[in-house]
């Protein structure tokens, strides 16, 4: 007779040897993880796959299944400690989904995904750690490394080549090349090579490959998560008279205006919300000034120069509710890249010595704002409400979020309404 474990309730058999998260997945139970691969040897270091067993914390990956354990993994309180470690990850390297060729196809991104993290609420470390781009084939950008050591045991045991190794500590922790000249070129890694295609993030990747996941065997398809909830807050009461509309303004920082678009393609729904919902102030109309407080402020983009701040804290005194939407607010997005580059130099850059300048010259009109050294989420300048993620989010989340404000109802997003990109 099998011997059996309990996994949130459920009777799970293992075979003696197997480790909790290997008797989890023959039983078709997800637990979340990031450096395990069934291929090899476990090292315990994401943490994202620890348990309680048998009422202490441990790492599924690393312990043993034993007869009559008692295991629990998807509780709020666990789970809740696992977005903690997504959102850390995500601050300490760059993760700009919207920019990155791993997305849909990124474990990171679907564990935050599946744990219903929409915002990060550690400051961002904006690492300047070296790409390499040296080899042919084989691209390593270290800003997406997790240092799941999944290259490193890959090459080690299935190459046999040790091309692979983390040095340093802490913040100079560092994803380094066996070679040479410490490049991917010399190192002796081939494009056939497992370590070369075992990158759970996008930080090791086969060049000209990008985005060649078929839909429906990404990451995101094969492990879809629940509804999330976007709260982050409790949604204060709107007072309001029968039939008085809500108030909403919309507001514009350093971004695209993607957002903004995507709202607008909520179509003829909008003459369903303009029953409920009025406008304020938009960057259609380019209003600057309030004529009245709002009930809900919706802003776009991250905050990059001094009149990003003036806005950004104006708006916030005016809107009850604040949403961050998108990928630029919610961590500084793709205006963000420059983070980390001297903002002389990108000065210079754009305006005396790039391509195709013409009259050489760093404008100094005194009524240009002044550019911050980094560009920030905007919940590093004020309270923030909610976060809708998104690079845009889609029309339907807009619509989804403003209904259920409009029916004093607390938001929920559909799982398939949030993503990072
Ligand atoms: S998709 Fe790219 S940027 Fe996004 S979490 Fe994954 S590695 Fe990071
Ligand atoms: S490059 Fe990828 S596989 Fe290697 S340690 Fe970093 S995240 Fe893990």
């Amino acid at each position: 007779m099998s011997q059996t474990i309990k996994i949130d309730g459920v009777t799970v058999p293992f075979v003696e040897g197997q480790t909790i998260i290997q008797a989890a997945q023959d039983a078709d139970i997800f637990i979340p993880h990031l450096c395990y691969h069934p291929d090899y040897s476990a090292n315990g270091s994401c943490k994202m796959c620890t348990c309680r067993v048998n009422g202490r914390q441990m790492s599924s990956c690393t312990t043993k299944a034993a007869a009559g354990q008692v295991v629990e993994s998807n509780t709020e309180e666990i789970n809740s400690e696992r977005r903690v470690l997504a959102q850390m990850l995500f601050v300490e390297g760059n993760h700009h989904c919207p920019s990155c060729e791993q997305s849909g196809n990124c474990v990171l991104q679907n564990m935050a995904h599946r744990l219903g993290m929409t915002a990060l609420t550690f400051p961002n470390f904006y690492p300047g750690r070296p790409t390499d781009a040296s080899h042919p084939d084989i691209l390593l950008n270290r800003d997406r490394c997790i240092y799941c050591e999944l290259c490193v045991r890959a090459s080690r045991e299935s190459d046999g080549k040790d091309v692979f190794c983390i040095s340093g500590r802490s913040e100079n922790k560092r994803l380094a090349i066996n070679s040479r000249s410490g490049e991917l070129l010399d190192s002796g890694l081939t494009r056939d090579d497992a370590a070369a295609s075992v990158c759970p993030v996008g930080a090791l990747i086969r060049k000209r490959e990008g985005f060649a996941t078929p839909i429906g065997e990404r990451e995101f398809d094969r492990n879809p998560g629940q509804a999330v909830n976007i709260r982050a807050g409790t949604l204060p009461k709107l007072p309001r008279q029968p039939g008085q509309k809500i108030r909403v303004a919309t507001c514009s920082l350093a971004g695209c205006f993607g957002c903004h678009m995507s709202l607008l393609d909520i179509d003829e729904r909008l003459v369903d919300l303009v029953q409920v919902v009025e406008f304020d102030r938009t960057p259609l109309d380019d209003i600057k000034d309030f004529t009245q407080d709002c009930d809900i402020g919706l802003i776009e983009g991250g905050v990059c120069n001094t009149e990003n701040v003036e806005t950004l804290r104006k708006f916030r005194k005016h809107c009850k509710v604040l949403i961050a939407v998108g990928a630029c607010a919610i961590n500084g997005g793709v205006p963000s890249l420059r983070n980390g580059i001297d903002v002389r130099e990108l000065l210079e850059t754009s305006y005396v010595d790039g391509l195709g300048v013409d009259n050489p010259g760093i404008p100094t009109d005194p009524e240009l704002p002044y550019i911050l050294e980094n560009v920030s989420p905007i919940h590093e300048v004020v309270k923030v409400d909610y976060f809708l993620p998104g690079c845009p989010p889609p029309a339907d989340a807009f619509w989804h979020i403003l209904s259920n404000i409009a029916q004093d109802e607390q938001p929920d997003l559909p799982y398939d309404l949030m993503h990072f990109d």
